[in-house]
């Protein structure tokens, strides 16, 4: 017999000579079936089963401990001889990289002959790959668990949602109960800047558990990522349990004292119809209404339909056509003559955009509001002014008696960095004196910001160029807004002058007042969307010294204004 052969007596009494080949056999399938087998419970059973005779073996076990945390024995083998006295254990604990500690337990028959050399360096063996087993099944759950799991909070991600609601389809869930909520937490920017990055995160960590205590069981959250979370929740009674979302307040302890923050999100909801299983959609159509309910700004809660996802891809497709658009010449600017009512003469004209887009012209409502949402109108008006200077450079040196011309700029234009300089440099490099040049702002631009605006006017008016306030009157304008900026134009918005052409008389002593407070102001006065001789006689008879409209001219591509400034001035009764 070979030195290294050793002779055991199995279970049944049954005399076997094991050779070592045989030893490192067993070894290579019990290391074999742990290889290539990732469920922990069946893979270690049957690899088990291949050493059990050898090392007279009838139950296996681990204990996972960490720090204090006595653990929880898990059974990796079993038969079934029952554990007794007699029972003898062979035990060995094993540290792994994180810290825990695993203690591996095998349990041999009282009865069983002592475990020779070759015996103990198997079982050595045995316990070092095991271990090496396990930690790679735990870091596997680990890395399974981060791949749908948000690790800071501990709740489902992005990627768990979906595969939780795949799981529901496996399972056959009617998911035409439930409803799909995507929810953004509001101005959680500031609540971040106002307390700080870690009260950030127990704002964060309290909304969590609002909405882990307000759905039950089958219905579902994840934190998206950043403010964003999405639900898995019951169609009925929806309306309310939104609702009660949007009255959380979270007392946060900041430098001593408490602070109340307001919770309210801005929520889109698609109400999973009857058929639709396809998750992806499912996950899609509610956030597509949750950006529609950002975009819009005024709903906190907005429903998903056709129409809506319509409406959505309408925008998406300008957005996608403006910048060639732009570069392709599709943008044309038309000018609308404004006129001095004492004499008819042509004074100036505003430069308003059209968009010929596959052969079919665009009016500026159809665009403009899309693209102050996302910001592309700041291309467009910089590119109107800019085509105004061109063209302005090419009449004046062709000696077309040009006239100042006004351009109209977005609130959101005005962000712009350094917006005074850039429009200098634009004039500076077409050569065209500011006096030119005029701009047009409404009344939504003056509100937000004052202070900055008023800035933003004042180095305007610095560097030449006139301002004008436009469509006063069509919104809540203030009469503040006029004495406390420096304005040198007043636009009269065209709903003072009724439809029929005609102005009521309420309309007539508004207006009365108006300008004569703006003159008093020492503002100059335009009144927009003047349409008859009626209202040009009123308009005189108080004074009011412009006015721009339908009755003297539509907007008109350049060609034909080119002719109305030879022209010099209109011809009406
Ligand atoms: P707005 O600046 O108040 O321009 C006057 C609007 O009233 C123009 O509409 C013009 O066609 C219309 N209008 C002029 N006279 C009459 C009239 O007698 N009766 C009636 N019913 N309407 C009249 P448009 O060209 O469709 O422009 C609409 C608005 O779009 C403009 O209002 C302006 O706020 C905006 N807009 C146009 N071009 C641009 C641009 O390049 N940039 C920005 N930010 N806004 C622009
Ligand atoms: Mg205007
Ligand atoms: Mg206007």
């Amino acid at each position: 017999m070979n030195e290294q052969d050793s002779q055991i007596m199995s279970g049944n009494d049954r005399s076997t000579r094991i050779t070592a080949d045989d030893t490192a056999d067993m070894l290579m399938d019990f290391t074999d079936i742990l290889f290539y087998n990732f469920r922990t419970h069946e893979a270690a059973q049957k690899a088990f089963e291949r050493i059990a005779d050898y090392l007279d073996i009838f139950r296996a076990a681990v204990c996972v401990s960490s720090g204090r945390n006595a653990g929880t024995l898990q059974t990796l083998y079993t038969t079934e001889t029952a554990v007794d006295d007699t029972t003898r254990i062979e035990e060995k604990s094993l540290r792994s990289i994180d810290g825990t500690t695993y203690t591996y337990r095998i349990y041999r028959r009282g009865g069983a002959a002592p475990l020779d050399m070759m015996q103990r360096r198997a079982m050595e063996f045995i316990f070092k790959l095991l271990h090496t087993y396990l930690n790679r099944q735990s870091s596997l759950e680990m890395a399974q668990y981060a791949k749908e799991h948000d690790m800071l909070f501990g709740c489902l991600n992005s990627n768990g949602m979906s595969e939780k609601l795949a799981a529901y389809r496996r399972d056959g869930v009617d998911f035409s109960k439930y409803a799909v909520v995507f929810m953004n937490v509001c101005k959680f920017k500031a609540i971040n800047a106002r307390i700080g990055f870690e009260n950030g995160n127990r704002v964060m960590q309290f909304i969590i558990n609002s909405l882990r205590s307000l759905l039950t069981e089958q219905e579902l959250f994840a934190h998206i990522g950043g403010d964003n979370f999405s639900m898995l929740i019951r169609q009925d009674g929806l309306e309310e349990r939104l609702h009660s979302l949007n009255s959380l307040i979270c007392d946060i302890l900041h430098e001593g004292r408490n602070v109340p923050i307001e919770i309210a999100f801005r929520m889109g909801v698609y109400c999973i119809e009857a058929g639709q299983d396809e998750i992806s959609e499912i996950m899609e159509n509610a956030n597509l209404a949750c950006r529609l309910a950002r975009q819009c700004g005024k709903q906190n809660i907005l429903y998903y339909n056709d129409e809506r996802r319509r409406q959505y891809e309408h925008t998406k497709m300008l957005e996608a056509a403006l910048e060639p658009a732009l570069h392709n010449g599709e943008f044309l600017i038309y000018f609308q003559p404004k006129v001095c009512l004492d004499d008819f003469r042509i004074i100036g004209a505003e430069a308003l955009s059209r968009w010929m887009h596959e052969g079919r012209m665009m009016k500026p409502d159809s665009y403009i509001t899309i693209f102050e949402q996302d910001g592309l109108i700041t291309d467009i008006d910089f590119y109107v002014f800019e085509q105004v200077c061109k063209m302005l450079r090419v009449w004046m040196d062709a000696a077309i008696p040009v006239v100042p011309i006004s351009v109209n700029f977005s609130k959101i234009t005005l962000e712009t960095a350094h917006f005074p300089e850039k429009l200098l440099k634009i004039a500076a490099q077409y050569q065209v004196p500011v006096e030119y040049l005029e701009i047009e702002f409404t009344e939504t631009c003056c509100m937000e910001d004052e202070e900055k605006f008023n800035e933003i006017l004042t180095d305007l008016k610095k560097a030449g160029f006139s301002a004008s306030l436009d469509d006063f009157g069509k919104g809540y304008s203030s009469i503040n807004m006029l004495r406390n900026m420096n304005f040198d134009v007043l636009k009269l918005d065209k709903s003072f002058h009724n439809e029929g052409g005609k102005d009521t008389e309420g309309a007539k002593i508004i207006l009365r007042s108006i300008v004569g407070m703006a003159k008093d102001l020492g503002i100059q006065v335009i009144s927009e969307g003047v349409e008859t001789a009626e209202q040009v006689q009123f308009l005189r008879q108080l004074k009011c010294e412009k006015a721009q409209g339908y009755y003297f001219d539509k907007p008109l591509p350049a060609d034909q204004f080119i002719e109305r400034l030879h022209e010099g001035v209109y011809h009406r009764d």
